[in-house]
């Protein structure tokens, strides 16, 4: 063997069998993709009713997310998450799944899982089991049709009731997200706490985040999850348990309903130590951290890689992750009435 080839192969390996380890030593296996800015809801925390989004020929096409999602996974990605925008209204979405699903059989990913508002789940929920989606989140604030309404503005809570039994009847793990809205849900939530657990669902509480241009100020949403833990706390035994996800949710089991119930408060820093994920837009930008600006165009090292060489996507990678910041700085108050950040969390995916 020649000492050329010999030196281009250890290149080679060094580039993409080197772990993803960050310069704080944060070791990253969890990838969140956002394959579409777009959404078939437009929820008052989340978008402004008269949204732009991207043109067409910005976004990544499947084959282009798939390759991206493929060389995550040779970095040593375990888990992946697909989320948007709504991620199953994008066009021809299960063929993905199909293809990404191929990690799965070979044992390089443990998980696929989705975060979805529901809508669709009717339709696609067999098919996403039949290609290895075993857990998914389902967004839903309220169980009043009405406020239903109020909050997505365009979304019809019955249709994703359905697709929740749906998702159910495949024998996916279904775990609800809400996010906590000062007024407007905020006494809601014990009883919705009570039907998912009663269903075997999981639930988390989002605290709202200061991501993107909408026509209300986030200050009247802003509902602090530690007043509503104690709101909880008056009438049931909430034990803190160690069900960790490297993400920002800390989890407790209720005694009286016997369900996990997580709290994401992205406003606080408690999470960014133990870090382990970046995300993916879908025109191809990786954000190393939700909160930061901070960004590297993997687009652009893509489009100009020849179709099985994939070196420079790695470089590109790892270029990224010796960047990832140690946390964010997300501001919410009276002072601050603008969005921290100017992207929406549909950019970035949930
Ligand atoms: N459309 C899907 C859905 O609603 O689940 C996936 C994308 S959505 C951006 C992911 C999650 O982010 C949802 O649970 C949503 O409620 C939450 N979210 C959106 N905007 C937010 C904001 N400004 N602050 C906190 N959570 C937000
Ligand atoms: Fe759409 Fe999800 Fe944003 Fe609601 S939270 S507008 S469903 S992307």
């Amino acid at each position: 063997m020649s000492e050329c080839f010999v030196n281009a192969q250890s290149a080679e390996n060094s580039t993409h069998m080197t772990p993803m380890i960050d310069p704080f030593a944060r070791h990253i296996t969890y990838l969140r993709v956002s394959v579409t800015d777009r959404c078939d809801f437009r929820c008052v925390y989340c978008m402004a009713e008269n949204m732009t989004f991207l043109p067409k020929k910005d976004l990544l096409t499947l084959e282009e997310l798939d390759r991206l999602c493929a060389a995550f996974i040779t970095k040593g990605v375990r888990k992946l998450r697909i989320t948007g925008g709504e991620p199953l209204v994008r066009k021809n979405i299960m063929s993905l799944f199909k293809s990404l699903s191929r990690h799965l059989d070979s044992g390089a990913l443990e998980e696929l899982t989705v975060t979805t508002n529901g809508s669709q789940l009717e339709k696609y929920a067999d098919e996403l089991y039949s290609f290895g989606v075993r857990r998914i989140n389902v967004s839903i604030d309220t169980l009043n049709d009405e406020k239903f309404h109020r909050i997505t503005r365009w979304g019809d809570l019955a249709r994703v009731r359905r697709g929740l039994d749906a998702a159910l009847a495949a024998g996916m793990k279904v775990k609800i997200n809400t996010v906590a809205l000062k007024d407007i849900n905020e006494f809601e939530i014990p009883g919705m706490i009570e039907w998912a657990h009663d269903q075997g669902m999981d639930m988390t509480l989002i605290e709202t985040m200061p991501l993107g241009e909408i026509e209300t100020d986030r200050t009247n949403q802003y509902l602090s999850l530690s007043d509503l833990r104690k709101t909880l706390e008056a009438n049931w035994t909430l034990d803190d348990i160690p069900h960790k996800t490297g993400g920002p949710a800390r989890y407790v089991k209720i005694a009286e309903t016997g369900g996990r119930l997580g709290f994401i408060t992205p406003l606080s820093h408690n999470f960014c130590e133990s870090c382990n994920r970046v995300r993916l837009t879908c025109t191809g930008q990786l954000f190393m951290c939700l909160g930061q600006e901070d960004v590297s165009d993997l687009r652009a090292v893509l489009r100009q890689s020849a179709e099985h060489d994939n070196e420079a996507i790695y470089r590109a990678i790892d270029r990224a992750i010796a960047r990832k910041p140690k946390g964010h700085d997300f501001i919410i108050d009276r002072d601050h009435n603008g969005p921290s950040l100017e992207r929406y969390m549909s950019t970035t995916g949930g």
